[in-house]
């Protein structure tokens, strides 16, 4: 009896942890065996070329730049075996249901993308994502500070920590981000006051 092809996996963690090389070998394998892959990014990622899911080792694929999540589905067509999507954070909450939708269409999702933000807060919709999923990576870095396991993405603005309040885009100050352990994390406020808020 053929079994069920629909199915997801999630492929999470910080930057510079290996996401996307992880997806970018999932889906070479399917293509060697033979499988139609079809991968997607979010437009506004322009890390690297706007073609091309590119790993921080350089390895890529061919990818369909989209805006909505919902493009995804009108161009995912029956013959495509497995949908990669790769930073998928970037895209609506609501891409939890253009991603089941896909699995109920008998698709094989593999999606990779950040799960936590700068300031250590779940992004998005990763936790659903994490939640229903058949199959979840955790990936970890190296700490840039001490060498240790990294789960975290520190954020810098001209060389220190951004702090948990700085807006996402912050015109004409120099970014840039590095895996940090827990303990080499550096927050101005803990980012457990999230959940205090929230009264849960
Ligand atoms: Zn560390």
């Amino acid at each position: 009896m053929d079994t069920y092809k629909g199915r997801l996996e999630v492929i999470c963690g910080s930057m510079f942890c290996g996401k996307s090389e992880e997806l970018i070998r999932r889906l070479r394998r399917a293509e060697i065996a033979r499988k139609n892959i079809l991968v997607f990014k979010h437009s506004l990622d322009d890390r690297t070329t706007l073609e091309h899911v590119v790993s921080h080792n350089g390895t890529k694929i061919r990818a369909f730049p989209v805006e909505k999540h919902t493009d995804i589905l009108k161009l995912v067509t029956p013959e495509i075996d497995i949908v990669g999507i790769d930073e998928v954070q970037f895209f609506e909450p609501s891409v939890v249901a253009t991603i089941l939708e896909l699995v109920d269409k008998e698709k094989h999702v593999i999606a990779a993308g950040l799960d936590l933000d700068f300031r250590g807060i779940p992004f998005g919709s990763i936790p659903p994502l994490l939640a229903v999923a058949d199959s979840v990576i955790k990936l970890k870095a190296i700490c840039i500070q001490c060498g240790n396991d990294a789960h975290f993405s520190q954020r810098l603005v001209n060389g220190k920590p951004a702090k948990f309040n700085d807006p996402i885009v912050m015109i004409g100050a120099e970014e840039s981000y590095q895996a940090r352990c827990r303990e080499c994390f550096k927050i101005d406020l803990n980012p457990k006051v999230n959940y205090e808020q929230k009264q849960l």
